[in-house]
């Protein structure tokens, strides 16, 4: 059944990892490169439209500049992604242009995908180019992005791709050929799992926190990706990309997880705001809150216990039960302080504590987006 998600997809977003694109000493790995995009031009005759975000302009940058050490500083891994970033384009638009394909080249930053209008932007431009026949190509803008507002892992920024262009699959290629459930590096009774239905706190236990030398992602950021893009009816495929020809390979069933997509997934503007990677604040919640907000209703302020983060009118805030369980993510109607004062009010008392008349629900019920774990208690409670 899985194995058809690529046959049968007609929008496919491939995120490709560094350390499978590049070799610390010897740099970009042409062969490796080349045989992938024979795999894209092959998906792209069959009909359908491909997107790349593609890592490596940092680690390929550092090979380039012969910098060594663990770690960079953080002004040295921007210096090197500015380095990586152009050899890296320049690689991709060369592969695809063997097969007559034209690419263009997409930098982003966190704010251009959590800002509306900027969002809105970058749809228009991405879907000019599909239009266009061009592939885009997209990563993180490395060397201006600052610490505080980064993806910092391509994985998460694949999955607000994907779900921003509404593509039916997303395929996480990277030195792991899927989920287990433990950490095959440290623990060796860890089974593989080829098919994950929802994830829940039981399958984010599964990740650990391992990660591999030349990526930031790990297998955490790749399910907080797979929450995105299966909450927007995006399917995700987390597949090894360390031989030849990995998306052929997925097609001949070789083996892979695959994430299946909500059967409810949320549709246009409410998919930018549950895909929304930084909330700004919390709202915890009462027990009655949480179920009318099931029901389908506003939250108000009656129903919060708690308010925390430093948010403005109209940011994303988290909605979270008193057990931890996040329930629901929405734009928030009021500024942090004045959240705070009214938490718990009656909505007639509101007016009279804020000293305007304002409106009544903390978070409107057409700016909210219920989350799958809403209404179902945590694991073994
Ligand atoms: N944007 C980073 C780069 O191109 C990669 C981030 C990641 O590894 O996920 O080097």
């Amino acid at each position: 059944m899985s194995a058809n998600a690529l046959a049968s997809a007609r929008r496919v977003v491939v995120k490709i990892g560094s350390a499978l694109l590049v070799d610390r000493k010897a740099g970009l790995k042409q062969d490796w490169l080349a045989a992938l995009v024979d795999d894209i031009a092959g998906l792209i005759e069959g009909g359908a439209e491909v997107l790349v975000v593609s890592s490596g302009a940092i680690a390929l940058g550092r090979t380039v500049l012969g910098l060594k050490g663990a770690q960079l500083k953080l002004e040295e891994s921007q210096a090197a992604a500015s380095v990586g970033q152009i050899a890296l384009a320049s690689a991709w638009s060369r592969e695809l242009g063997r097969h007559e394909l034209v690419s263009g080249q997409i930098l982003v930053t966190l704010g251009d995908t959590e800002e509306r209008r900027r969002y809105l932007n970058v749809r228009a431009t991405v879907s000019t180019l599909l239009k266009m026949k061009a592939v885009p190509v997209i990563n993180e803008n490395d060397t201006v992005a600052t610490s505080e507002i980064r993806y910092g892992d391509n994985d998460r920024l694949a999955a607000r791709v994907a779900t921003m262009m509404g593509a039916d699959l997303l395929i996480l290629l990277s030195d792991v050929d899927g989920l287990y459930t433990a950490p095959p590096e440290t623990d060796r009774n860890a089974s593989f799992i080829p098919h994950v239905e929802q994830i829940t706190p039981d399958i984010e236990a599964m990740a650990g926190l391992a990660r591999s030398e030349l990526s930031r992602g790990g297998m955490r950021t790749k399910l907080d990706a797979g929450k995105i893009a299966t909450a927007a009816g995006t399917a995700m495929i987390i597949a090894s990309g360390t031989r030849l020809n990995p998306l052929a390979a997925i097609r001949a069933g070789e083996r892979f997880t695959h994430f299946a997509p909500a059967p409810n997934p949320v549709k246009g503007y409410k998919t930018w705001i549950a895909g929304n990677l930084e909330p700004a604040g919390r709202l915890v919640v009462d027990p009655g809150a949480e179920t009318a907000l099931l029901s389908g209703k506003s939250l108000l302020p009656a129903g919060i216990r708690q308010v925390s983060g430093a948010f403005s009118r109209g940011d994303t805030v988290a909605i979270v039960a008193q057990d931890g369980r996040e329930i629901a993510r929405g734009l928030v109607a009021y500024d942090a302080p004045d959240a705070v004062k009214i938490a718990g009010l009656k909505t007639s008392a509101i007016a009279d504590v804020l000293g305007y008349e304002a409106r009544g629900a903390m978070v409107h019920r057409d700016d909210l987006v219920m989350s799958r774990t809403a209404g179902k208690l945590k694991a073994g409670e």
